[in-house]
């Protein structure tokens, strides 16, 4: 067993009742991610959106996670308060099913990725400009095996490497060849 290090967590919550659609949080992110940064903003490019249900006047903000290759065997279906939610409708995932999280123009999945930065920013951009705290930010340690995290770092930084090289849209060509050579 390794040794036990200690590991910054970073946390978003979301406090969807407090959520007023006022969509600032996509423009932000949009615009914080823009190549130049802050030259252009567009809610299709943000790593955030705002869901809106007209039934309950309800807004559910929800974060772009990790990219899946291909999409769900089944569907989830939520009812809340007795009303039933569209399939997919909380689901994080860029994924083939749809188009949400996904670069319009190239098709590459976006992820929230906390608006990292050098230096880091003290909150992400989406929580500082929520100005009714639907978004608020925490961090909080925890104790990881110090080798899995090394080995986790090596993986990231290898990997970057590669996308660098080659492009995300390669990378991700070849891992999925290898899956399904590795099915068959
Ligand atoms: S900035 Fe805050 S209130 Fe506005 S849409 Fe985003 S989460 Fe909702
Ligand atoms: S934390 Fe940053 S990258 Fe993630 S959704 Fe908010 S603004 Fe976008």
């Amino acid at each position: 067993m390794g040794e036990k290090k200690k590991k910054i967590v970073k946390q978003i919550k979301v406090d969807a009742d407090l959520c007023n659609g006022c969509r600032a949080c996509e423009a932000v992110c949009s615009a914080f991610h823009a190549s130049p940064r802050y030259s252009s903003n567009n809610p299709a490019r943000s790593r955030i959106r705002v869901h809106f249900d007209p039934l309950r006047n309800l807004y559910v903000p929800v974060y772009a996670g990790p990219y899946t290759e291909s999409e769900c065997m089944g569907r989830d279906k939520y009812t809340i308060d007795g009303k039933e939610y569209d399939e997919c409708l909380f689901c994080r995932a860029s994924c083939p099913s749809r188009d949400l999280f996904k670069e319009p123009d190239s098709g590459l999945p976006l992820k929230c990725d906390m608006c990292e930065d050098d230096p880091p920013l003290e909150e992400p951009m989406c929580v500082q400009v929520c100005l009714v705290d639907a978004l608020t930010y925490e961090e909080r340690e925890e104790e990881v095996e110090e080798e899995e995290e090394e080995k986790r770092e090596d993986l990231e930084v290898g990997l970057e490497a590669l996308i660098n090289e080659y492009g995300l849209e390669k990378i991700m060509d070849t891992v999925a060849r290898m899956a399904v050579s590795k099915e068959e």
